[in-house]
């Protein structure tokens, strides 16, 4: 599905935990249980994943899920640190496969036949939206771009 045979998914999902553990320990900020838990359950998958399916996978082998507002509150803590990222579009979320402390503005990559969220980050695109924006007398608050498409894999895939 989202995954082409030769990404080791597991070994980039531990990469996005790895990456995690780090940054956190740099900025002081606490990677608690919850929000590991959280982080694991995004990273899971590269497509995105709505709030409510993120409790569903949360669910332990008691079929015990955690309260809703805890989730809430956990992935509030991983958006502040860029650990995971909201996709307006779907209104989901992804686990953060990037590292953003060059700043520079996000464009996530959304795959129209996997569903796969990809990113790439880019100085000049950042640069040239700040432009156009103040030329309209805009200040924006948040450069988000989503751009629909499709992905790297479906496209070898389908040339195959
Ligand atoms: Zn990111
Ligand atoms: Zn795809």
């Amino acid at each position: 599905m989202f995954a082409a045979p030769e990404h080791d998914h597991a070994h980039c999902a531990e990469a996005t935990l790895a990456r995690a553990e780090k940054l956190c320990a740099a900025s002081g900020a606490r990677l608690t249980p919850i929000r590991r838990q959280v982080l694991e359950a995004l990273a899971a998958t590269h497509a995105p994943i709505g709030a409510y399916e993120l409790i569903e996978r949360l669910e332990d082998a008691e079929g015990r899920r955690p309260a809703p507002i805890t989730v809430y509150r956990a992935l509030d803590f991983l958006l502040e640190q860029r650990l995971a990222h909201r996709i307006e579009s779907k209104n989901a979320f992804i686990a953060c496969v990037h590292d953003h402390q060059g700043g520079g503005v996000v464009m996530f990559l959304i795959c129209e036949s996997c569903g796969a969220v990809g990113e790439a980050v880019s100085d000049s695109v950042g640069t040239a939206l700040a432009k156009a924006a103040t030329a309209a007398g805009f200040h924006p608050r948040a450069q988000v771009i989503e751009i629909a498409g499709e992905c790297a894999h479906c496209r070898a895939k389908r040339a195959a």
